[in-house]
């Protein structure tokens, strides 16, 4: 943990600040290891010479004592965090005197403009704040090998979890129960929460990619997309497989080999090096040659970490290569209106020269009763 202070410091040096404010709960877990709901961080730019700061309230004294390494100088405030708490245990800095603690970054997408300007009330004048979105996040890119062995793990969790829905069967259930199966066999496995509530989807009702399931019962010769996700230890996973509960037209078998064959082609493209946008269009070429340009209206894949949804982006506004280390999903899919909609994703982890899936339940076409 004192290892990203460091590495967060140099960010904040970078951008020319004495400072850095971290208040986006999932930043500041990342950072800590503080999982409370109220923390603070304060990170400097030179750890040598003044101290990184953890704000908190009385809640949660032995809680951050527990959790929050000693590099933190941990401090229990009893005003707002993000305004006269932060004022009151600013540490004294050593940047030009106790009236002038220097420039303070914060980050402009998780701050709000009130919190924003309880902070200028409080501090009067003695720090001028500037924004810095995107520096915690940038580091969260990368996952350590402690990381990726908390995601493998959450991965497959949701796994058993789906095994064993799958052996219950899915016709004649709603599609509420089969979200609820799900979620409790998680809970039941160990999961300390779900990434998401569960997509359970049936006939014309996949066609929305992120459909609620539906107090409707799922019949014999759909299609049934699921999507689902177990939280443990803090991190995520995320997974797609849409299941057939008997014989489909062959339209909707064409559409599922369509999705199966752009998933496949993707993910053999995510590699260090191409950008997001390149292994998207590996996906969106095969499913445009197949004449279903207009159904594949969402992206190819997302980071997954502490959050389900982060950085890198797999779509056409996927700039940033890939690198070694990220995780990230491959979710093509195709949605036909009032029809139907398939959908397979993959969580992978990248490799020095390719990827691998940590997710393992199989993607050929499933019949389940
Ligand atoms: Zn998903
Ligand atoms: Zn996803």
């Amino acid at each position: 943990m004192p290892e990203r202070i460091e590495r967060l410091a140099a960010k904040v040096a970078e951008a020319g600040l004495d400072w850095l404010i971290v208040s986006a709960p999932l930043n500041v877990l990342w950072l800590t290891g503080f999982t409370g709901s109220n923390g603070v961080a304060l990170c400097p730019a030179d750890p040598g010479r003044n101290p990184a700061l953890l704000l908190t309230d009385f809640r949660y004294i032995e809680q951050v004592a527990a959790q929050a390494p000693a590099a933190w100088q941990v401090e229990i405030a009893t005003n707002d965090l993000l305004g006269a708490g932060l004022a009151e245990h600013f540490p004294v800095p050593d940047v030009g005197g106790e009236s002038n603690y220097g420039t303070v970054g914060y980050d402009d997408k998780h701050l709000t403009v009130a919190q924003l300007a309880a902070l200028e009330t409080a501090f009067d004048g003695r720090a001028r704040f500037e924004p810095l979105s995107g520096s915690t996040e940038a580091l969260r890119l990368i996952k350590s090998a402690a990381e990726v062995e908390k995601i493998r793990a959450a991965a497959q969790l949701a796994d058993a979890a789906m095994l064993e829905l799958l052996e219950g069967g899915l016709i004649g259930r709603s599609e509420v129960e089969v979200a609820l199966i799900l979620e409790s066999a998680m809970r039941r496995l160990g999961a300390q929460e779900l990434s998401f509530p569960p997509i359970v989807a049936s006939g014309a009702h996949g066609a929305l990619p992120h459909a609620e399931p539906r107090e409707v019962e799922i019949e014999q010769g759909q299609m049934v997309t699921i999507d689902w996700g177990a939280k443990l230890d803090g991190y995520c996973s995320d997974c797609t497989r849409t299941y057939f509960t008997g014989e489909v037209d062959d339209r909707q078998t064409r559409i599922y080999e369509v999705v199966l064959e752009a998933q496949l082609a993707a993910a053999a493209a995510v590699m260090p090096g191409p950008t997001g946008r390149e292994v998207d269009l590996v996906a969106r070429t095969i499913i445009e040659d197949a004449g279903f340009a207009e159904n594949f209206g969402h992206g190819l894949g997302h980071g997954v970490g502490l959050d389900v949804h982060e950085a890198p982006r797999l779509s056409r506004h996927g700039d940033a290569a890939i690198e070694a280390g990220m995780i990230v999903t491959v979710e093509p899919g195709i949605y036909l209106t009032g029809e139907c909609g398939v959908r397979i994703e993959d969580l992978l982890l990248v490799t020095a020269d390719g990827s691998q899936a940590l997710n393992g339940l199989p993607k050929e076409r499933q019949l389940v009763s």
